[in-house]
């Protein structure tokens, strides 16, 4: 561990520094990316952000996207970055296995590790954090740490529209709990620094494809699965369905929602097939904790209102399991 100090000093020369995202990252997770790499820059840094998989095309009008490699695309060229970095910043995740392979690696260098991380249960592979579970968003933290390093001014409207992109994306448009008053007020902040919160706001949720919007009614209508018995609603997908509406990385989030949005349903979940795998999305309502199913069952975690996880079972065995420990929870989701 070092002292923020020391960290300060490192970052007042010119560095050599990685930075990297969970794996299929989302809003938060590329915002997070890019808007501190954005800074690092400006401040005379040589800095490159690896993601470890690909990343959804919605994302690809951020600011500082097409300077993005992708690890699975280009590992030679990242591990050489890596080898010779002094830094490696970790942004939106708390565990090497979130970035793959990439992780080995990771684990491997002798650089120095800072995480800036809002999720629970740290593996603890770094050696400074910016870590609180409070936080609506890494995107809020990395806001929060560039002022700490007194850097605010750094603050243009490339970054303030890569770290507002993550707020409004891990807040669901500033409506679930961790929404607080300093988020608002560091939203506010970054609205002032030129992030324009409309036309962020179209191209995040009014840019969708004919397929994709198609797609979601295919699941509405066809594929959602409720349990009342069990308050609880499901979808399943494979990866013929996927092929079928042509959809791809990050196209099927939000899907989920619209099995908790149904009254009484205290838990929603999407199965979908990924690269021989079966990738679970859940999310609850309430004291229900979503993360400790995903984990107890699911080799999974998140939050307790938002959890994620994977199976290497078919899918009809997946969601067969995914039965046979409904009742384990029926106490809870009845309530
Ligand atoms: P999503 O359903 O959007 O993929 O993920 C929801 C939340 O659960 C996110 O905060 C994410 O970090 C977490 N999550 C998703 N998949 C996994 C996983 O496989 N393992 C862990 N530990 N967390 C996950
Ligand atoms: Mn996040």
């Amino acid at each position: 561990m070092i002292e923020f100090q020391e960290l300060k000093t490192l970052l007042s020369l010119p560095q050599r520094i990685m930075i990297t995202t969970h794996y299929k990252p989302d809003g938060d997770a590329l915002g997070s990316s890019l808007g501190l790499s954005l800074v690092l820059k400006e401040m005379g840094h040589e800095v490159l952000v690896i993601s470890p998989s690909d990343y959804p095309g919605y994302l690809g009008w951020l600011p500082g996207a097409s300077e993005i490699q992708v690890f699975t695309e280009q590992a030679e060229f990242c591990e050489g970055f890596i080898h010779n970095a002094h830094l490696i910043f970790c942004l939106d995740f708390n565990h090497l296995k979130r970035i793959n392979e990439l992780g080995e690696v990771v684990g491997r260098s002798s650089a120095l590790k800072i995480m800036i991380d809002h999720h629970l249960d740290p593996q603890g592979f770094e050696d400074f954090q910016v870590w609180d579970t409070e936080a609506s968003s890494t995107c809020q933290l990395v806001y929060r740490f560039l002022d700490r390093l007194n850097k605010k001014a750094y603050i243009n409207k490339d970054v303030a529209t890569c770290l507002y992109t993550g707020i409004m994306t891990d807040s669901g448009s500033f409506r679930f709990p961790r929404t607080s008053p300093d988020l608002h007020r560091i939203t506010a902040n970054l609205i002032e620094a030129g992030a324009d919160n409309v036309a962020i706001y179209e191209k995040i949720n009014a840019s969708q494809s004919l397929n994709r919007v198609q797609f979601l009614g295919y699941c509405l209508l066809k594929k959602l699965v409720v349990l009342q018995e069990y308050n609880t609603a499901f979808f399943s997908i494979t990866k013929k369905e996927l092929d079928l509406y042509q959809i791809e990385t990050g196209e099927t989030d939000g899907v989920v929602n619209y099995a908790l949005s149904l009254e009484t349903i205290r838990l929603a979940v999407f199965f979908v097939e990924r690269n021989e795998k079966i990738k679970l999305s859940f999310r609850s309502k309430g004291s229900f904790p979503a993360n400790e199913l995903a984990a107890k069952y699911f080799s999974g975690g998140g939050h307790l209102n938002a959890a994620g996880g994977e199976s290497e079972l078919s899918m009809e065995e997946t969601i067969k399991k995914f039965y046979s420990i409904l009742p384990e929870y029926h106490q809870l989701l009845v309530i």
